[in-house]
């Protein structure tokens, strides 16, 4: 499907509300560029307040009165499957798009981004067929009673992701509630929102969905996304980003006791026991570093290693760094492409500066990359500190950015309690070849998920999440799942005598009756 083109030719993309794409009141507009380039690539609408009510207004009425709350599990499955079939054909363009747009590296956004979230759009549908119907026992207090949960959607849901995994984000926001029953305003981010308004476009083109039941606005989270978020049409706010944005919109919920799932910040530690295969342990701790310029939520930041092969995992880590291939994200050899803008290479920058005067030993990179092609995009050496304090800011803060602390550990207690001494609780990595002993030390992590030999492996059947403050609730599996909906009891009474009822106590039966 062709993308709109505005009068300067640039793609301009419109708000989607109620089955009908439209301008932004007042016409509004803000620019998308290409983070590599410096290159403007797309125009998009900014919504206002009239627009998120009227987004919000056309979810209100498909979920109040329109038939998708009530579309049986397997047909809303097959709707889902249909959906996925459209993204599996145009998967290269939507990796192309994604790399252009968040400056992702081809080979990423070819081989595990859009594989990866139509594989989840995939899983969504067949969770979708999951009946809303659980069991109860049979429970005879103070009479018989036959009961049972119905599981229903919750109602209006406010969507709100981040530009780091633009496509994955809006899947597993919409895969999960509409598998449910749902209705759905997505909101992303103005840094990078173009592969989830194709997502949108191509839901829009299958006509599969009744009117209203996917949103999008686009704009930014101050105005657009506060807006939405404190809207009282909204029953509940899912929403993906840093844990200050988290807290603002914890609060906004709070008037009308909005529900909240948070999918929040992280600094997640990798853990190398001292048996571990150091091969593959230094190439996964460095992947789980590294990976998309270091700026994916469960990024393994802090690595901490064994005093007795300190030197040597320093010295072959940063050997091994030293061949990664800085460059245009959008060549297949590339391995770290530039950061989503220049005020958040700025930001990073102040944390190696930080780092510094911290007296952590500066062991590779923390600067930018020198060449023509560098010029034009926000491009900044991978960086690898040593000799960092657990207990300093740099190890402490999330700073979404290609910056490693590695830190030394003694014993295998003390390194689990510096990994669980942060104020995130998102992932972690272990890495041994004893894998009784690496599962102890996962149990003991206060994490979400902890990877065993691996780093950033995500599973749609599996809960994914944060302790502490990397978030509430979970996404992707059941669990994900559930929650979108509100269970709600229905209780079945089987007592055919007045006189057995409980009502006795208050509400004596007619002299007689039984
Ligand atoms: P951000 O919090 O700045 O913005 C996220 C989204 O919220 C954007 O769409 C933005 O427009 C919107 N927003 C901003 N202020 C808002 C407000 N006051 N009200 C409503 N919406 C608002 O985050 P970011 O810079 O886009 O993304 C990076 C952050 O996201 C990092 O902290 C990272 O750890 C986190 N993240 C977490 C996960 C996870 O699953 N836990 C995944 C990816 C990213």
């Amino acid at each position: 499907m062709a993308l709109e083109l505005s009068t300067n030719e640039q793609p301009y993309h419109r708000l989607y509300i109620n089955g009908a794409w439209r301008d932004g009141t007042g016409g509004r507009c803000f620019e998308v560029v290409e983070p590599a380039t410096g290159t403007p690539i797309a125009s998009v609408a900014s919504a206002g307040a009239a627009d998120v009510d009227a987004a919000v207004a056309a979810a209100r009425e498909a979920f109040d009165a329109g038939p998708w709350p009530h579309t049986p599990p397997h047909e809303r499955a097959r709707i889902l499957h249909r959906i996925a079939d459209m993204v599996e054909e145009r998967a290269f363009e939507l990796a192309e798009i994604e790399s252009r747009d968040g400056g992702v590296p081809i080979r990423k956004t070819t081989y595990n981004d859009i594989p990866l979230g139509l594989h989840m759009l995939r899983v969504f549908a067949e969770l979708a067929r999951r009946s809303p119907y659980e069991p109860l026992p049979w429970n005879d207090f103070p009479t018989l009673a036959w009961s049972f949960v119905w599981r229903e959607p919750v109602g209006v849901c406010a969507q709100i992701i981040p530009w780091n995994y633009t496509f994955c984000m809006a899947v597993w926001k919409l895969g999960p509630a509409l598998s449910t029953g749902n209705t759905v305003v997505l909101k992303p981010s103005s840094l990078a929102p173009l592969s989830a308004i194709e997502l949108v476009r191509m839901i829009d083109g299958s006509g599969l969905l009744p009117r209203g039941v996917v949103n999008l606005i686009t704009g930014p989270g101050a105005e657009a996304g506060e807006l939405l978020v404190a809207h009282p049409g909204v029953d509940k706010i899912a929403f993906t980003g840093s844990t200050e944005v988290g807290r603002k919109i914890m609060a906004a919920a709070a008037p009308h006791i909005k529900k909240v799932t948070l999918e929040l910040g992280g600094k997640s530690p990798s853990i190398l026991l001292p048996d571990a295969d150091l091969d593959k342990a230094i190439d996964g701790a460095l992947f789980g570093m590294f990976y998309h310029a270091g700026q994916v939520c469960e990024a393994g930041t802090r690595c901490f290693v064994h005093s007795s092969h300190y030197d040597e995992v320093v010295e072959r880590m940063v050997a091994r760094v030293r061949q990664l291939r800085i460059g245009d994200p959008m060549e297949l050899e590339t391995d770290i492409g530039p950061l989503i803008s220049f005020g958040q290479r700025e930001r990073v920058e102040g944390y190696i500066a930080l780092g510094r005067e911290e007296g952590a030993r500066l062991a590779l990179g923390g600067g930018r990359p020198h060449g023509a092609r560098y010029e034009q995009g926000p491009f900044l050496e991978p960086t690898i500190f040593t000799h960092v304090s657990n207990r300093s800011r740099l190890a402490q803060e999330e700073i979404f950015g290609p910056v490693l602390a590695v830190i030394r550990y003694e014993e295998l207690g003390e390194a689990v309690a510096m990994a669980n001494d942060s104020r995130y609780g998102l992932a972690a990595s272990v890495w041994s070849r004893d894998l009784q002993q690496a599962i102890e030390v996962a149990r003991r992590l206060r994490t979400g998920t902890v990877w065993v030999n691996d780093h950033h492996v995500l599973n749609p059947y599996a809960p994914f999440g944060g302790f502490k403050e990397s978030g509430i609730g979970r996404e992707m599996g059941v669990a994900g799942l559930m929650e979108y909906t509100e269970p709600k009891h229905i209780h079945v009474d089987f007592q055919q005598r007045r006189s057995g009822k409980l009502w006795w106590d208050a509400l004596l039966p007619p002299e007689g009756e039984e």
